[in-house]
């Protein structure tokens, strides 16, 4: 399926001075912001449809690309975490929206498991790499 990343509602989040969400949120280090300020997906072939990237951008400017068999041709599911729930919203091929949520998993289980300082530390030493700046030149 893969993700689509509307130009028009990327804001950037503050790049370069700051990291992105998109940016740091996505496991395969897929997502590179252009010389255009704007966030972009270097291979959607390498996508796996995890939607961290769409779940975490707060200008809701990931979409997800649903399969033609599910909504039609034009489909797309975009989603907004917050701390007790998951917003998402699915959009056939003519616009008609279905909006859902289900529950984000509690602090207690997130505690148990890493805490927030941790995090940081190990989505920096997994991806192993420094974020330095990449110009793809051209929308993919
Ligand atoms: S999180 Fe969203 S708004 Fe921020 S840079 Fe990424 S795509 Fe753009
Ligand atoms: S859906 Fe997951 S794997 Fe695909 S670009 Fe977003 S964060 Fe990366």
């Amino acid at each position: 399926m893969g993700i689509s990343i509307d130009h028009n509602s990327c804001n950037g989040c503050g790049y370069p001075e700051h990291e992105t969400p998109c940016n740091m949120a996505c496991p395969g280090d897929l997502i590179f912001m252009q010389s255009n300020g704007k966030a972009q997906i270097c291979s959607n072939a390498d996508c796996w449809d995890c939607v961290a990237c769409i779940k975490i951008c707060p200008q809701q400017a990931i979409e997800l690309k649903l399969p033609f068999e599910i909504v039609g041709k034009e489909g797309s599911l975009k989603a907004r975490a917050y701390r007790e729930k998951t917003i998402w919203t699915a959009s056939d091929e003519n616009g008609i929206e279905k909006v859902f949520e289900t529950p984000a998993r509690n602090d207690a289980s997130l505690t148990t498991l890493i805490s927030p300082e941790e995090f940081t530390d190990v989505i920096d030493s997994y991806k192993g790499i420094s974020k330095s700046f990449m110009d793809l030149g051209v929308d993919i």
